[in-house]
């Protein structure tokens, strides 16, 4: 058996506890709070449950977590009803058997003294404690939480199910001790932002070993605003998990490196405002057939200086709107590039932007055919794309295909 206090924590189960989650009346965000958390901690969280408020059914579910992990950590179930059992269900698994806690009680007590309030006697369990647990603080409600030693160095921890109680408690009560035992192994991780391709298209090019392996963990994720392959490892014993993920990114930009745009959690506003900050240059844009999402994209772009509230009182853009819009499929002429690009020119002028942006898109056979044009000091570049959809997920595609294109054409800018 591997002493008590020299076990580090490794791998870790949470459980969520109360009828109200099982049902479906409350949706577990705890569970997914802790398991970012301990994943950023390099704790490999193995599973996440959760149970109804039966004593058995939680009673079980502690031991069978407490088989295959060094870590459990359970919230809700600390209330002073009958339906909270999660105390009684740890004792059970413990072999012990709770009692009141003399200080625990006095605090509680005193809750109620100060607000000249009797104490509600169904209250006292919140004050019990078993002889392997310590009790967490809760400046935030009447439940304690449990911080409970195994004999072979696991642990369980409890929290109240209320995220405002379960927050600070983890943060302030809970980690610094998990800490203090030895919690997780060392992690690196990083995101790529891709643009320009889609997931299943990511997933073959980086090929079937590379996804499915385990450490360095190569993952990816269709976000509405990207692709994100993002890689993750934690140190092995002769390797460091930075150069894990360094090998893994590598191979990552052999493949991909033309799609990627951004790395980390980096928006279109912030690449495309560093960009503009770089050539000290201001934008100015124009979007049409896209319902705002151009707008909605860049709201916090601090260098834009206009955008499609005026444009739309101008004839020639009030006749692109997407109601008028017939479905057809012929394609934009150069003729209607011209137009757009009166609008990217008018735009850089009404903004006194040195680059000039519009976008426009219409429904075609069931997707957006997107025409974009960039005005720059150096001339005017365009291009017209498809995209997938309409309605507003194409309005949305429609928009950042043109914050792709532009950013695109920003960084060929000298
Ligand atoms: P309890 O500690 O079981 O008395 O939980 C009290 C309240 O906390 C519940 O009624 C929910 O509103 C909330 N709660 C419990 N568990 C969760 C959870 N896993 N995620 C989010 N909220 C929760
Ligand atoms: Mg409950």
């Amino acid at each position: 058996m591997v002493p008590a206090e020299s076990r580090r924590l490794l791998t870790a189960e949470l459980l969520s506890i109360g009828t109200e989650i099982t049902v479906g009346d409350t949706r577990d965000t705890n569970a997914g709070e802790l398991a970012r958390s301990l994943t950023a901690r390099g704790v490999e969280v193995r599973r996440l449950s959760a149970v109804p408020d039966d004593l058995p059914t939680v009673t079980a579910a502690f031991g069978t977590a407490l088989e295959r992990a060094d870590l459990v950590i359970s919230t809700g179930g600390l209330g002073p009803t009958p339906d909270d059992l999660t105390r009684e269900a740890i004792a059970a698994v413990c072999g012990e058997s709770p009692a009141v806690d003399p200080d625990l009680e006095a605090w509680l007590r005193q809750l109620w003294a100060r607000r000249g309030i009797a104490f509600p006697e169904l209250n006292l369990k919140q004050a019990w404690l078993i002889p392997s647990a310590t009790s967490l603080a809760n400046p935030n409600g009447t439940a304690p939480g449990w911080f409970v030693s195994r004999p072979d160095g696991r642990l369980i921890v409890a929290m109240p199910g209320p995220p405002r109680e379960m927050r600070p408690m983890w943060s302030d009560e809970v980690v610094p001790r998990l800490e203090a035992r030895g919690l997780g192994r060392p992690v690196a991780a990083r995101t790529y932002r891709l643009a320009g391709i889609g997931e299943s298209q990511v997933a073959e090019l980086l090929g079937e070993t590379m996804l499915r392996a385990a450490n360095p963990l190569v993952a990816t994720y269709a976000r509405a605003e990207a692709v994100d392959v993002r890689i993750s490892a934690v140190a092995e014993s002769d390797r460091s998990a930075d150069d894990l993920v360094e090998a893994a990114a590598t191979v990552v930009l052999g493949h991909l490196g033309t799609y990627i745009w951004a790395t980390g959690e980096t928006s279109w506003s912030d690449a495309i405002a560093e960009r503009l900050g770089q050539l000290g240059w201001t934008l100015s844009a124009v979007e049409i057939g896209t319902g705002g999402a151009l707008g909605a994209l860049f709201a916090d772009l601090a260098a834009l200086r206009f955008d499609e509230s005026i444009a739309l009182e101008a004839p020639a853009a009030t006749a692109h709107r997407p109601s008028a819009e017939p479905d057809t499929d012929a394609p934009d002429d150069d003729a209607q590039i011209h137009d757009l690009a009166r609008y990217a020119h008018l735009a850089r002028e009404l903004g006194g932007s040195e680059v000039g942006l519009a976008v426009r898109a219409r429904p075609r056979t069931g997707d957006m055919a997107v025409s974009i044009v960039v005005a720059l000091p150096a001339g005017d570049r365009h291009v017209r794309r498809a995209v997938f959809l309409t309605g507003q997920m194409g309005r949305m595609r429609a928009a950042l295909s043109a914050a792709s294109f532009l950013l695109e054409v920003l960084r060929e800018q000298t």
